[in-house]
């Protein structure tokens, strides 16, 4: 986006214009699924002559393109992940190196993501993402700094930090981990009070980032690590390279080092070969670990992947209905670590308004995926993307409501 304005063209998110560009997934089945129906969706308008030119990029172009040539023809040009400048000529602007970190982003105007790497190097069975985005590459770390510069410049205040692997960052560039680095000099940038930390891998945790998460304040006390499972056999069918006895010794690590951390894990149910016994151990573990945030997704069989010689042996009902399980535990654990928060202040910072609310985050809670803080906008007001000391009155399962304590929020 930030290329095609440079290139003096109108562009919009999300909104009409008469040139669309379709932006893919093609991770797992629901993933795909949406993305051809948005196609779908298009198509049909430039047949009804609503939009005038239709174009596909992104992963499911990528690992589909043939077939999704033949499939759905109407679509004027499908391009890879690594097509960009193509692409951009094909809307008639000019690809401009010098641009490299020039972004016009979607996101409310307060935060942004940082991808820090693309691609990644890990032998995950069940993935289909080093199909698409190819092995790991580390931005360098002069590039982030200045791509941060000028996010701040725009107003970006919180940065979230992103990869497919985040914790493997700079082994390819200076052949260590050191994303401990990288943070001590965005941290310096002027303008940026938050930096969260996204997808970091557990095999191979660079245990340094913990200090910086203690020691930076602008470093949030939050770390987003996917887990997938607890089950030794599980995890080495999935080529995770560690064990229920490794992750957990991490986790006990983070809790030790950071205590104040909201750690928050992805989970898979229904893998290939999972038994009784091996949700029975995931499901302890879930209660024992007590992650302040937890997703949980049901295996989807995806082909060119090693799993996918693997028989999909568990009933969707069944993967379904693990999922709601571990969802159910995690409610109940969410619910009572919000009930700890009632009466106490945290700073926030106001992403939006919804209806009557104000809707907030606290530095524990990453934007999308985890709990909002709301505010009721008919008592008081507060200034989207601004930070504001917020008081907890009233805390659901994964929601907490507040009330502002500073005194530039003024009551109506
Ligand atoms: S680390 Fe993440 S992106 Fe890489 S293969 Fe494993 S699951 Fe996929």
């Amino acid at each position: 986006m930030g290329q095609l304005k440079a290139n003096g063209k109108e562009v919009a998110h999300e909104t009409e214009g008469d040139i669309v560009v379709i932006n893919t997934c093609g991770f797992i089945d629901n993933a795909k699924e949406e993305s051809v129906n948005t196609i779908l969706d298009f198509v049909q308008k430039k047949e009804k002559g609503e939009v005038k030119k239709v174009f596909v990029t992104g992963c499911l172009s990528e690992r589909y393109k043939p077939d999704l040539q033949k499939e759905i023809p109407n679509v004027d040009q499908y391009f890879g992940t690594t097509e960009l400048p193509a692409l951009l000529k094909a809307l008639g602007a000019d690809y401009k190196h010098e641009l490299i970190g020039e972004r016009l982003t979607t996101t409310p105007k307060n935060y942004a993501f940082l991808k820090i790497a693309e691609g990644c190097d890990r032998p995950c069975s069940f993935c289909a993402i080093p199909l698409m985005r190819g092995g790991h590459k580390s931005t360098p770390i002069e590039d982030l700094v200045k791509e941060a510069k000028s996010l701040a410049a725009k107003g970006v205040k919180e940065l979230i930090l992103i990869a497919q692997d985040l914790t493997y960052y700079g082994l390819d560039l200076y052949k260590k981990r050191n994303l401990a680095e990288l943070l001590r000099e965005l941290v310096k940038v002027e303008g940026i009070e938050w930096i969260r930390l996204h997808y970091a891998f557990p095999t191979g945790f660079p245990v340094d980032v913990l200090d910086v998460i203690r020691e930076e304040p602008k470093v949030c006390n939050y770390i987003d690590i996917p887990l997938q499972h607890i089950s030794d056999h599980l995890l080495k069918s999935m080529r995770r390279g560690t064990t229920h006895k490794k992750t957990t010794d991490l986790l006990i690590k983070f809790r030790k080092e950071v205590p104040k951390m909201a750690i928050r894990t992805t989970l898979i149910v229904g893998y290939p070969g999972e038994t009784e016994e091996d949700f029975e151990e995931l499901k302890q573990w879930v209660q024992e670990m007590r992650f302040e945030r937890l997703g949980c997704f049901t295996y989807s069989h995806e082909e060119n992947t090693h799993a996918y010689n693997l028989e999909d042996d568990v009933p969707e009902e069944v993967k379904m209905q693990r999922a709601n399980e571990i969802m159910e535990i995690q409610s109940q654990i969410s619910w009572e670590l919000n009930q700890q928060k009632i009466g106490k202040t945290f700073k926030c910072v106001i992403d939006r308004k919804e209806g009557n609310y104000f809707v907030g985050r606290t530095e524990y809670d990453s934007p999308d995926v985890d709990n909002e803080v709301l505010i009721d906008a008919k008592a008081h007001y507060l200034k989207t993307g601004e930070f504001t000391q917020i008081k907890v009155t009233e805390a659901a399962d994964f929601d907490l409501y507040g009330e502002p304590v500073s005194v530039e929020a003024i009551l109506n």
